[in-house]
C-alpha cells in the first residue's frame, strides 16, 4: 500500500500526513516503532501486558498485585495516584493518594522488578511521576492539553497517550506529534473507549473503538494498546474485549486488576480480581499465539 494515498476521501488526507503529523505518520508500509519501557519491548511481536488497581490505595494492596503481577509475567505494573477524578468530593471510599501513592507505587515495581506505569494530570506534577515512574500516563481528559503534553515529552520519558474520549484519529495523531516534536520518541497510544451516541445509558459507558488498531496501523509507525477496562466500565465485558484488541493487532492492553474489586476505591464495578487477571494473562497469550505467529 501507498501511504501516500492512504485513506482517500477520509478526514486523514494525504496533507495531513505530510504537513500535520508527518512524524507520527509511517514513511514506508513496513514502518513500525518499537518502545522500550525498562526491558519491556512494546510493539515488538509480544504481547504487553499493563496491569495493576485504577488507584494506589495503600502500600500493601500495591505490593500484593506487583508479587502477584511477577508471578503471572505481566509486563508493566499499572496504577494510579494522581487521579482524574470525576466527582470534586473525597471521601473513604474516593480518594487519591498522589506522591504517597506514588513512592509505594515505585517502591513495589522496584521490590519485584517490574516497571511502572501512571498518570500526571497536570504539569506541575511531571518531574514527580517522571522520577518515580517508568512511563508518564497522559488520560484521556488530557489527551489535547498541548502544554502537558510537551512538558512531559521533554522528560524523554516513556508516554502512553490515551486517546481523548470524543476525539477523532486525526486529532489523536495531532497530539502525538506535539511529543514526537520534542524528540521524545518512546510514545504507545491507547485507545480506552470513546464517547458514541448509545453510551452513557445504562448498557456501557464508552465503547472501545476496535477499528482504530488497523487504523493507525495503516497510518502510524506508533505501537497501540486498548483499555477493555475504562471502555467497558464492567468486569465480565473486559475480558472479551481485551481478547478482541490482540485479534485486531494491538500491541498490548491495559487492565485493571485488583485484590478486592467490589471494595475498590475507584471504579469497582471494572476491575478484575486476581484469579480472574492470571485467566486473562493467559488468554491473551493464546490469542497473541494464534494472530501473531
Ligand atoms: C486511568 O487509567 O486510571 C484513567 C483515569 O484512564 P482514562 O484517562 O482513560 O479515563
Ligand atoms: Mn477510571
Amino acid at each position: 500500500m501507498k501511504i501516500e494515498n492512504a485513506n482517500p476521501g477520509k478526514d486523514i488526507s494525504a496533507e495531513d500526513i505530510r504537513t500535520k503529523f508527518p512524524l507520527a505518520a509511517k514513511k514506508h508500509a513496513s514502518d513500525h516503532s518499537v518502545v522500550k519501557v525498562g526491558n519491556v519491548s512494546i510493539g515488538e511481536r509480544e504481547i504487553v501486558t499493563m496491569m495493576g488497581p485504577n488507584l494506589v490505595e495503600n502500600r500493601s494492596m500495591i505490593f500484593s498485585i506487583a508479587e502477584w503481577a511477577k508471578e503471572n509475567r505481566v509486563s508493566i505494573l499499572r496504577g494510579g495516584c494522581f487521579k482524574p477524578l470525576t466527582f470534586p468530593y473525597r471521601g473513604v471510599k474516593y480518594f487519591e493518594t498522589g506522591l504517597q501513592g506514588l513512592k509505594w507505587l515505585s517502591e513495589a515495581g522496584k521490590y519485584f522488578d517490574i516497571p511502572i506505569v501512571t498518570e500526571a494530570v497536570s504539569e506541575s506534577q511531571v518531574p514527580l511521576v517522571a522520577e518515580y515512574s517508568d512511563m508518564i500516563q497522559i488520560g484521556t481528559r488530557n489527551m489535547q492539553n498541548f502544554p502537558l503534553l510537551t512538558t512531559a515529552a521533554k522528560t524523554q520519558k516513556p508516554i502512553l497517550l490515551k486517546r481523548g474520549f470524543g476525539s477523532s484519529l486525526r486529532d489523536f495523531l495531532g497530539a502525538a506529534e506535539y511529543i514526537l516534536l520534542e524528540g521524545n520518541s518512546s510514545l504507545v497510544l491507547c485507545e480506552r473507549g470513546i464517547v458514541a451516541p448509545h453510551t452513557h445509558k445504562s448498557t456501557s459507558r464508552f465503547l472501545l473503538d476496535l477499528q482504530i488498531i488497523p487504523a493507525v496501523k495503516e497510518i502510524s509507525h506508533l505501537p497501540i494498546i486498548t483499555d477493555p477496562s475504562h471502555a467497558t466500565f464492567w468486569a465480565p465485558w473486559v475480558k472479551p474485549l481485551a481478547l478482541a484488541s490482540i485479534a485486531a493487532g494491538a500491541d498490548g492492553v491495559m487492565i485493571e486488576t485488583h485484590v478486592d474489586p467490589r471494595n475498590a476505591a475507584v471504579d469497582p464495578l471494572q476491575a478484575l480480581d486476581l484469579t480472574q487477571s492470571s485467566d486473562l494473562v493467559q488468554f491473551i497469550h493464546s490469542i497473541a499465539k494464534l494472530v501473531r505467529e
